[in-house]
């Protein structure tokens, strides 16, 4: 099954859930006002060095607000610009399996309720903060609705996690995945191009790693350099290189081109809170930069997997 179309010559996520669906699938950012591991001192304390002082959940509703009052606000937004869309709320900002089982029992199960239209949910999270217990649960819970989980990777380089301040090895994100797969959840990984010390060889090595894995998911980004964070003490003391668009659409272009065929592009392009950005300014415009990657694929008639090897486990 491909997800391809004339515009978009890989599998783009509107697509999936069109052919799943019949219909728009809109997600919605909540903040369940959750921590981290990697803040909170489990881990370590300050977090990932670019996580926003919004535990990357920028985009997400209101914490100070109930999750279904935020839920509404912005389906009320979403539903103007795509009238009788499907719904996932989306457990967005900070770990968000970072709790109590009965907790966030109460709070999937009861966000699955917030409208008519659900179909299913969708949680960001860390590798570190899945369990068996958490992963079972999640499964049992897939056979009702569609669940589907989100994880950090970033580079799959361990020196660029150590430098970042990711506070987890790749071997728990593997052991996070297997746990997830057993139980037939999707996965979603995240990653980021132009951090700190990496070349284009090893953004394109993440793409070789990410493809040995049973994930069905990814979600491209640049690095941010957002105001209030570690990264942006560390680049005012010390600039480092912040990749031009060419720089990204080219590379990013290069990695659709070598991921296996059968995932999923989730996202191409970040999103930052325009207030706080500091760099790269030209992700502001995030559909000039999807537009320049589907552009470039079209033009050199590259296709998502084209130059995908497949490689020893
Ligand atoms: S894992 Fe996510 S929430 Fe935690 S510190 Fe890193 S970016 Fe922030």
């Amino acid at each position: 099954m491909n997800y391809f179309t004339s515009a978009k010559p890989y599998n783009s996520l509107n697509e999936y859930y069109k052919q799943k669906y019949g219909k728009k699938v809109a997600k919605i950012s909540l903040n369940a006002n959750f921590t981290c591991p990697n803040r909170d001192g489990k881990k370590g304390y300050g977090g990932c060095i670019y996580c926003s002082k919004e535990l990357s959940g920028d985009f997400a509703g209101d914490k100070n607000k109930e999750l279904k009052d935020q839920f509404i606000d912005i389906k009320n937004i979403i539903d103007k610009k795509w009238p009788n869309s499907l719904y996932m709320p989306y457990f967005q900002a900070g770990s968000n399996t970072y709790a109590p089982l009965e907790y966030l029992k109460d709070i999937y199960e009861k966000s699955l309720n917030f409208s008519d239209n659900i179909i299913g949910i969708s949680i960001a999270t860390r590798g570190d903060c899945i369990n068996k217990k958490i992963a079972d649960y999640l499964g049992e819970l897939n056979k009702k609705t569609h669940v589907q989980v989100e994880l950090g990777l970033q580079s799959a380089n361990e020196a660029t996690s150590n430098f970042i301040n990711r506070k987890m090895t790749n071997e728990e994100l593997l052991i996070a995945i297997e746990l997830l797969r057993k139980n037939n959840i999707e996965v979603v990984l995240h990653i980021i191009n132009g951090l700190p010390n990496e070349c284009e060889a090893d953004m394109l090595n993440t793409i070789d790693f990410i493809n040995k894995l049973d994930i069905q998911g990814i979600k491209i980004h640049s690095l941010l350099v957002l105001k209030d964070t570690i990264l942006y003490d560390m680049y005012k003391k010390n600039p480092f290189k912040i990749l031009t668009l060419d720089e990204y659409v080219s590379i990013t272009v290069k990695q659709i081109t070598r991921l296996r065929p059968d995932i999923i592009i989730h996202r191409l392009a970040a999103d930052g809170n325009v207030l706080d950005l500091v760099e790269p300014k030209w992700t502001i415009k995030k559909m000039v930069v999807m537009n320049e990657i589907d552009k470039k694929l079209r033009n050199e008639k590259l296709y998502q997997g084209i130059y995908y090897e497949k490689k020893e486990v």
